[in-house]
């Protein structure tokens, strides 16, 4: 770079500038303009992907959207979703995603607008969710004069991260019905023990996010019914189908797990994994307006429009709305059901190509969501010299994403892999994967030493007394 500095001009090449030989800015605003194809450049050079958006199959969010949806998107970039003023039809138009909602999840309320939120992803409409629990719980029980300094609320120890948050932000008692080899879903009994009267809520997961299944919340409900009755308590559920909230109602319409249970009270899910939507966008619907306790609706006048607004973020792009509206109309409940079944039949290929390779073995028979988790196979990993954190590093040589991982609490000995198959997967990409893994494989059997992942495991195996020989 030469001492003298030069003012790059919008006729100075990009890459002759000297902002390109210069370190980005890290920690304070830069003193001068920077020509904006320039400034695009760097920004746009730093995130380029890892691999293709549409290989990654750790992640559950939406990566392919049709033209007509990127379109909508990208034209509504700017439109702000509380200016009620300026664009008051957006707000109309979440009212009838959530009513829509509602009703594809059987609410047996009357009224003609749904009781229901929009939020930025699942994580916003579980907080919702949730503090709807707690203040009910409040107000029960201050009306009877007791005690409100001891909320808890129970799931299993397959739940996703924003349970830890919400718990650890409300100081909530978060307690994890522990899973294990042999209950693999949130058992109903175990759960029941873990309740009193403290008990704000019970979550139990359409769609967990560690390994796909379901908890069965019908044999969960009527569980709770007795004890409930047993009781005198009257602890709600509040379903997290962040996945299986799109699922469910389309490839297993007679599955009841939503409001045709007596005491589902909420349910949230994300307009931005099965909804079909790109990031980012959750969905939380009441079972009827008595449930949304009043101190959550906010009403204020912004701009000159009266708003009244329950959430945690107040103003948030329009896009995901229009685009989540534009989705229920372009593919209706048919064209739903076509793309989750598809998913699901590449999903259920999948799982049965790789549970039949003799080095692996699923976790689980089933497959009731589009993904599913598998390990290697006891009697082969006893003398393998590889592991999936191999196998997740040879995938990405050639662009896959497929991530290996531990399962939670009390299984965390088991190591799983994960395939999500997401819309925009086509039985094509599926063959081509099992291509990738079994040459992986085959790579990995010629193996003379083992790997450095196999040899850490081999050594933390030791350390708690199982032997190795090689
Ligand atoms: C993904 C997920 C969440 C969080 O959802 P976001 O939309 O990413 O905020 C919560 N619960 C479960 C079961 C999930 O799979």
């Amino acid at each position: 770079m030469s001492s003298s500095k030069h003012h790059s001009t919008a006729t100075t090449a990009v890459y002759g500038s000297d902002e390109m030989v210069r370190p980005a800015p890290t920690m304070t605003i830069p003193d001068e303009m920077t020509p904006p194809e320039i400034a695009y450049r760097i920004v746009k050079d730093e995130t380029y992907a890892q691999t293709q958006p549409r290989l990654n199959l750790a992640t559950f969010v939406t990566t392919y959207m049709d033209e007509y949806a990127t379109r909508l998107m990208n034209e509504s970039v700017a439109m702000n979703y509380i200016d009620q003023t300026e664009y008051p039809r957006v707000a109309v138009m979440a009212s009838r995603c959530i009513n829509i909602l509602a009703n594809l999840w059987n609410s047996p309320e009357k009224c003609e607008s749904k009781c229901g939120a929009v939020g930025i992803g699942s994580s916003e409409a579980c907080m919702l969710g949730g503090v709807a629990a707690w203040l009910r719980w409040r107000e029960r029980r201050m009306k009877a004069g007791k005690s409100v300094d001891k909320p808890n609320l129970v799931m299993s120890s397959g739940m996703q991260v924003v349970w830890e948050k919400f718990c650890q932000l409300w100081q909530i008692e978060l307690r994890q019905v522990p899973l294990s080899r042999e209950r693999r879903t949130l058992c109903p009994k175990d759960a029941l023990r873990y309740c009193d009267e403290n008990t704000i809520c019970i979550v139990p997961i359409a769609g967990v996010t560690w390994t796909g299944l379901n908890d069965d919340i019908e044999a969960l409900d009527r569980e709770l019914d007795e004890y409930n009755r047993a009781t005198g308590h009257d602890i709600p559920i509040h379903v997290d189908a962040a996945s299986g909230g799109f699922i469910l109602p389309f490839v297993s319409p007679d599955t009841k797990w939503d409001f045709r249970l007596k005491w589902v009270m909420s349910i949230s899910t994300s307009g931005h994994k099965f909804g079909l939507v790109y990031p980012g966008l959750g969905w939380v619907v009441w079972r009827d307006k008595s449930l949304l306790p009043k101190d959550m609706s906010f009403s204020v006048n912004y701009l000159g429009a009266e708003v009244t607004q329950v959430g945690l973020n107040f103003s948030r792009p329009a896009s995901q709305i229009l685009a989540q509206y534009y989705n229920f109309i372009r593919l209706g409940r048919e064209g739903y059901r076509r793309v989750q079944q598809n998913c699901m039949e590449i999903a259920r290929y999948c799982h049965e190509r790789i549970g039949a390779m003799e080095c692996f073995e699923n976790y689980s028979d089933e497959v009731v969501n589009p993904l599913f988790v598998w390990c290697l196979n006891e009697e082969y990993n006893r003398t393998a010299k590889w592991t999936l954190y191999d196998l997740q590093a040879a995938l990405q040589q050639s662009g896959w994403m497929v991530p290996a991982y531990t399962l939670p609490k009390n299984i965390e000995d088991i190591v799983v892999m994960r395939i999500v198959v997401r819309q925009g997967m086509s039985r094509d990409m599926a063959d081509m994967l099992l291509r990738d893994i079994e040459s992986a494989v085959s790579e990995f059997e010629k193996l003379q030493y083992p790997t450095a992942s196999r040899l850490r495991y081999e050594k933390e195996e030791r350390q708690l007394g199982r032997i190795f020989t090689h």
